[in-house]
């Protein structure tokens, strides 16, 4: 960096699962790593909370014990149907943790690796000065770096907008206590959306539900949300009746982009890396935001230390998410425009509800484990 003093190596723009997976992969190579995370303490996030074996195999590796945290373990998987529903064994075993919990964990963790994590100051904008990166932070700090990566999740940071993503979606979610526990995921189709309903931990259920564009209203309280899910079908009538809800209110997010995948322009910055829900965003509940997000997040980190270019690493982070995108994206397309057709589909062919759930995973049974403990090392696949 010629002229410009620098705070460190690389600048981390937001402490969700992304932000923390690179600043962990990165401070436990040596480098000094800041991250910035514009929450002060727990907070709970817009989440179905469904960890699969990918979510699990990275975080794992950057050394994150869900049964210690309090996950609740899930086997099964259910697909409401008109006067029935279909159920079928996971073909791995899942877990459900509150965001709140998971999120501060990772953070904990990125501390401990040696990061420096700043909490409650929000990153207002970033340009480049040189050879280095700058962020500039509402209380009028300013942060320099050869590095910049992007993890701000739902909220693209002013000046970096998800070029080409169609803004629409919903997201909404709540804790309630059900009136008898529930040991699965389920899969609720309503009028025109979709809603994922799982245990939560502390004896809670997470219902969470991707909404369309215009059904802002359904979410804004939890009577009405929960009213809309529940005469969906039986079987969520059922499971949703003498519910409580834990918050006053459905948390929401607008706006939610689904099937945005990064693409750099010619030229891109060769030190702007973007991850998790800035580089792709997968249909809910029908693919591994969060394993993505880490995975990601991870192999990132590996590519940073290895003195790779953030264009190369989009490239080849492009290409393996590519499949399991589209996937998602198909079945997401089905699940909304004809719930009974896929519920009686998942019902009737045995398998395909385990084969989608094969294929729509990041890291797939067929290739490795990110190598998040292995320094130095890339994440099979990027190169
Ligand atoms: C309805 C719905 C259901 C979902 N269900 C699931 C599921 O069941 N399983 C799953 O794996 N995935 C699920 N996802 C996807 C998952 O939530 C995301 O893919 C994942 O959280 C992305 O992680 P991230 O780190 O990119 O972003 P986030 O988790 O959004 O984290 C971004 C962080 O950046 C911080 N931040 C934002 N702006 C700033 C700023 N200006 N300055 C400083 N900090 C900032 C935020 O406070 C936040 O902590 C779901 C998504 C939706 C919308």
């Amino acid at each position: 960096m010629s002229g410009v003093a620098r705070d460190a190596d690389v600048l981390v723009a937001g402490g969700g699962p992304a932000g923390a997976a690179c600043a962990i992969r990165l401070a436990r190579a040596g480098r000094h790593v800041l991250l910035v995370e514009r929450e002060a303490g727990p907070r709970e996030k817009v989440c179905g909370e469904f960890l699969g074996a990918d979510a699990q195999a990275c975080l794992a590796a950057l050394g994150i014990d869900l049964p210690a945290l309090g996950a609740v373990r899930i086997t099964e998987a259910r697909i409401a149907r008109r006067a029935a529903h279909a159920a079928f064994a996971l073909p791995f075993a899942a877990w459900g943790l509150p965001r709140s919990v998971l999120d501060e964990a990772l953070l904990r963790a990125a501390a401990a690796a040696g990061a420096t994590v700043l909490r409650g100051r929000s990153v207002t904008d970033a340009t480049r000065e040189g050879d280095a990166w700058c962020l500039r932070l509402a209380d009028g700090a300013r942060l320099r770096a050869p590095h910049l990566v992007l993890a701000t999740g739902k909220r693209p940071l002013r000046g970096f907008a998800r070029a080409g993503a169609t803004e629409g979606w919903i997201g909404a979610k709540l804790h309630l206590r059900l009136r008898a526990p529930l040991d699965a995921v389920v899969l609720l189709p309503f009028a025109g959306s979709y809603a994922g309903l799982q245990p939560s931990g502390d004896g809670m259920a997470n219902l969470c539900a991707a909404l369309a564009p215009g059904a802002a209203g359904e979410a804004r309280d939890a009577e009405r949300f929960v009213g809309s899910v529940r005469a969906g079908s039986p079987l969520a009538a059922a499971l949703l009746g003498g519910a409580q809800p834990c918050m006053p209110r459905p948390l929401t997010v607008a706006g939610v982009p689904y099937g945005f995948l990064h693409r750099d322009a010619p030229a891109a910055d060769p030190a702007l890396w973007r991850l998790g829900d800035q580089f792709a965003v997968i249909p809910s509940f029908l693919g591994d935001g969060m394993a993505m997000a880490l995975a990601g997040g991870i192999a990132a980190g590996a590519a940073i230390v290895s003195g790779g270019s953030a264009p190369d690493f989009h490239a080849g982070w492009r290409r393996q998410l590519a499949g399991p995108m589209r996937i998602a994206g198909l079945t997401g397309f089905v699940l909304r425009r004809a719930p009974g057709l896929f519920a009686d589909a998942v019902a009737t062919v045995p398998g395909l509800a385990r084969l989608v759930a094969r294929r729509t995973r990041v890291i797939g049974a067929e290739r490795p484990v990110p190598a998040a403990a292995v320094p130095g090392r890339p994440m099979a696949g990027l190169r």
